[in-house]
């Protein structure tokens, strides 16, 4: 979708930290981290929001949080502890309207969240 940052990162328009990288997925690290460890885990296709997601997108869902368990054994968090969230909408703070899923770890967090 024109002009979203993280259709430009999916295409490489845009550079970032990749962590994963699948056939519909990627994972970046968040250029302002909130956490030791802060990786968004993107669908390359565009979804603007959960508000966004249909029927035909499920498997791209779950491709996500097979990426999230990887991702999370992989940087060492799993054992510990990590959380996988996503804001939807003004009320929640979304601030990037392309389907993203925070992984957080690396610190004891705070729940909930805000
Ligand atoms: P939201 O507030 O929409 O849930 O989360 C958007 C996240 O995207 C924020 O944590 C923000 O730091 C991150 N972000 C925004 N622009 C960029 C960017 O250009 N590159 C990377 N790596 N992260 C970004
Ligand atoms: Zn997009």
């Amino acid at each position: 979708m024109e002009g979203c940052i993280f259709c430009k990162i999916a295409s490489g328009e845009i550079p970032a930290e990749k962590v994963f990288e699948s056939a519909n997925v990627l994972a970046f690290k968040d250029i302002n981290p909130g956490a030791p460890v802060h990786i968004l885990i993107i669908p390359k296709k565009h979804i603007a929001s959960v508000n966004d997601i249909e029927d035909q997108d499920v498997n791209i869902i779950g491709e996500i949080f097979i990426a999230a368990k990887k991702i999370a054994s992989s940087l060492g968090v799993a054992e510990d502890g990590y959380r996988v969230v996503t804001n939807c909408g003004e009320n929640a703070g979304q601030t990037v309207q392309h389907l993203h899923y925070h992984l957080l770890g690396g610190r004891s967090l705070k729940w909930p969240p805000g």
